[in-house]
């Protein structure tokens, strides 16, 4: 077995602290990655506080994984030692179902394993990226354009693809007005993809002190969404909602800004249901969608995308002993926009 150092939660209850556990050996058709950086999605911090299911305890998060591969088994064709790797939110799937074959391993019909807080095929706990090391199968194994700063795209394997593939998948770009809802991790790569497809893109937040950075990042127009006189002025108006919201709010206040035919696309995971109205979806023929991270084959797509147009988070780099803190500053909306842990501080 692999020794590995990590960051876990004991219980929802405990906050993170160091902790030593092991790895399966390298097997054929697996890659050893030394783990360099990580980044810090809600989903994290939804997970260790049982805010969706019971999970599985001891805890390590983490599923924006990037580093450098230090062994690879006999089998392996796509990776070598020294390469630069990533790892997302899956290790494993079945590979065999229709969506599997399709590249939609994150809808395994089988149900697919996720990075941490779920169990393998052999029914073994998995642990994610707060940790030194990781040993995954080379087709859940991404490859990493050395051009790219290396701490700034580790959010692309979660917030990045997370929001790149709805766009994606309804084809949204020139010709539409696109509102992505939060000025989060996942928010602010859904700015820069909208942006990179041709919308015309709105950031609707509740922080006004968002407005500067997120023309920065290329927002065309910024709501502050407390605001009623800047919220009529958009009633009607889009084709597309990209939802990062983490927390409950209003959606039939936010299905009234759609145009007739508008599409609100759920990516956030608010821990609890929320309530939608008939009359908000029937007076304009509008649709409330959702969808999951991505598969394979377009999270590499999307990293090569990065790569040709050199696009990558923005970030916070913390020392990972900050971790409980970093969740703090998160869940009051302060970071900018993504943080990612120096695993060299483990
Ligand atoms: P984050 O960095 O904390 O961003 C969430 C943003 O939502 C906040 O910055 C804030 O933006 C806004 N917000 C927070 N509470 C709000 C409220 N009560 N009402 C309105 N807006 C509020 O989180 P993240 O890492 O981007 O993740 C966002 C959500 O997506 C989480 O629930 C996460 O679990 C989920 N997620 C889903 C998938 C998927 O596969 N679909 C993948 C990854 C993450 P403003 O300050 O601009 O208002
Ligand atoms: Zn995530």
């Amino acid at each position: 077995m692999i020794e590995a150092k990590a960051y876990a939660a004991q219980s929802p209850t405990t906050d993170l602290a160091p902790w030593n556990f092991e790895r399966r050996e390298v097997g054929p058709h697996d890659v050893q990655i030394e783990i360099l950086y990580c980044g810090v999605c809600h989903s994290d911090l939804h997970q260790i506080k049982n805010d969706w299911f019971p999970g599985i305890f001891p805890m390590v998060p983490g599923h924006e994984i990037v580093g450098r591969v230090i062994k690879t088994g006999n089998h392996v064709k796509k990776f070598k030692t020294n390469d630069l790797a990533g790892v997302g939110c899956l290790v494993d799937s079945c590979q065999e179902c229709e969506n599997c074959k399709q590249g939609l391993e994150q809808y395994c019909l089988e149900g697919n394993t996720q990075t941490y807080n779920s169990l393998d095929r052999s029914g073994i706990p998995t642990y994610g990226g707060y940790s030194s090391t990781i040993v995954v199968r080379e087709e859940f194994v991404l490859s990493i354009s050395p051009k790219l700063d290396l701490a700034a795209t580790a959010p692309l394997l979660c917030a990045g693809i997370t929001t790149y593939s709805p766009l994606r998948f309804w084809k949204v770009g020139k010709g539409h007005k696109l509102a992505i809802l939060g000025l989060g991790g996942l928010g602010h790569m859904g700015v820069k993809w909208g942006v990179a497809f041709g919308a015309d893109v709105t950031v609707l937040s509740t922080s006004p002190s968002k407005e500067k950075a997120a023309k920065e990042l290329g927002a065309h127009h910024f709501v502050v969404t407390s605001d009623e006189k800047q919220l009529n002025a958009v009633k009607g108006s889009f084709d597309f909602i990209l939802d990062t919201v983490s927390a409950e709010h209003d959606m039939n206040m936010y299905l009234s800004l759609l145009k007739t035919n508008g599409t609100h696309i759920c990516v956030g995971a608010p821990p609890k249901p929320m309530e939608i109205a008939a009359f908000s979806l029937l007076g304009g023929r509008k649709s409330v969608a959702g969808s999951g991270i991505g598969g394979i084959p377009e999270t590499q797509e999307m990293l090569d995308f990065c790569a040709e147009h050199n696009i990558v988070s923005d970030i916070e780099v913390i020392d990972i002993k900050n971790i409980t803190a970093s969740y703090a500053r998160m869940v009051k909306g302060d970071v900018r926009y993504r943080f990612v842990i120096d695993m060299a501080t483990l």
